[in-house]
């Protein structure tokens, strides 16, 4: 409104100046904008919905029920069986009409009259994008991306309980509490957190029209766990993301990628395998290390013993949490060593047992068993970036982006419970 009367008053002036410089050839000072900007806006601006001037048409919402297609929905508003055939063909390369689903939003377009014949439908399959099927002139179908707007946030908070009922509290979104537990996984144990920890993130949050649909990047994180300060500085060298503390190393810990010496891998993680013993398909979840009877193996990574005990199928076996992420297993030992026991702090390269064939095996070999999030993954597949520091080239970058994060994170006001706008932190 404001641009319209600005650009309004600009023409009236232009126009005036002109008539005047012709009546007494000489220029005349602008008069004050106030005294042309009450003049009415002669046109009223047309209100566009999805690209459609909307004023003299109506607006029906609706949700897909469930068995609803979209022929059934516009055959209630008297679209002919014959154009939605036609639509359905212009539909074919852009937008499968198979893909509406129950649930999903829609809304006709249709005209101001007794029939309420629909001109469109515009179907929104999430918020990201919407897809119109266009059939009062001629049948077309066009799907459009919303533009995606990209907001840095920041949020603070103090842990009363869990980093996830502190993050939801703030109606943070749980990807927000995954991702910021996945940089400091090797750091801190968040199901071992202390009342009073604290946290603070810098975060990218990924906006359509006004409303978040997601989260993009963290940029910066803090945490503050019994006393002990961590930073995690957002980087990527390259490698694809990661995070760096304030001296520039990774805060991620490199994980040994062979737990033992080995002879040949005998057995590689599958979903399905013929099992030597068992005599049947079975999956595998772990990999297989022949070796000699009594060779020593290794814990991959730092850690705590959770088991260590016989099984029946296991025989004797070890397993170690290295942090909320990652844990690892390892069957069929001769023996466990010396001091491996549950609640046992090991250090990466430690020897826990020696290799054997006690349990469901035959020959001695090492079942090694990797395991993320609780689920077995495969140990020699799993996707670990490499864990270098901040490389030589990127260290005066890196200092400078680092100071201006630390300090970032340091602004950030930690027992205000609303959110800030990153605008002046
Ligand atoms: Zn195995």
């Amino acid at each position: 409104m404001w641009k319209k009367a600005a650009a309004f008053f600009v023409i009236a002036i232009g126009f005036a100046g002109t008539y005047l410089y012709k009546v007494w050839q000489t220029p005349i000072p602008a008069p004050e904008p106030e005294q042309v900007a009450v003049e009415p806006d002669p046109v009223p601006e047309p209100t566009l919905f999805y690209g459609y001037v909307v004023d003299s048409l109506d607006l029906v919402e609706g949700k897909v029920k469930r068995n609803q297609n979209l022929s059934e929905i516009l055959l209630k508003h008297n679209v002919s069986g014959e154009t939605i055939h036609e639509l359905a063909i212009a539909a074919k390369p852009v937008y499968d009409v198979r893909r509406i689903l129950p649930r999903k939003k829609y809304t006709l377009i249709c005209e101001r009259d007794s029939l309420q014949t629909a001109r469109a439908l515009v179907y929104e399959p999430n918020r990201l994008e919407y897809v119109i099927f266009n059939f009062s002139d001629s049948a077309f179908v066009r799907r459009v991306e919303r533009k995606v707007e990209i907001v840095e946030k920041v949020t603070a908070g103090t842990i009363s309980n869990s980093l996830a009922v502190s993050m939801s509290d703030q109606d943070l979104s749980p990807q927000l509490t995954n991702d910021f537990a996945d940089i400091f996984a090797w750091e801190i144990d968040f199901f071992h957190l202390y009342p009073g920890d604290q946290f603070k993130v810098i975060y990218e949050d990924k906006m359509v029209e006004g409303q978040s649909v997601g989260i993009g990047r963290i940029l910066g994180a803090y945490f503050q766990h019994d006393g002990e300060e961590s930073y995690a500085i957002y980087l990527d060298q390259g490698n694809g993301p990661d995070y760096f503390d304030r001296e520039g190393n990774s805060l991620r810990k490199q994980l040994l990628k062979y737990p033992l010496k080995f002879n040949r891998i005998s057995s590689r993680y599958s979903g399905r395998r013929y099992h030597p013993v068992l005599k049947r398909y079975k999956a595998h979840r772990g990999t297989d290390f022949a070796a000699d009877r009594g060779t020593p193996i290794r814990s991959v990574g730092e850690g705590v013993v959770t088991e260590a005990r016989y099984g029946k199928y296991n025989g004797n076996y070890v397993k170690i949490k290295h942090n909320g992420i990652y844990s690892t297993q390892y069957l069929h030992m001769s023996k466990i060593a010396k001091g491996i026991r549950p609640g046992t702090k090991v250090k990466q390269g430690q020897t826990i047992g020696y290799v054997g064939s006690t349990g469901l095996a035959r020959g001695n070999h090492l079942c090694f068993r990797f395991w993320k999030n609780g689920y077995q993954v495969d140990a020699l597949n799993v996707n670990l970036p490499p864990s270098e520091p901040v490389t030589y080239e990127n260290r005066i970058d890196y200092e400078v982006l680092k100071d201006r994060m630390v300090n970032r994170l340091n602004k950030i006001p930690l027992d205000s419970k609303e959110k800030l706008l990153a605008k002046g932190v």
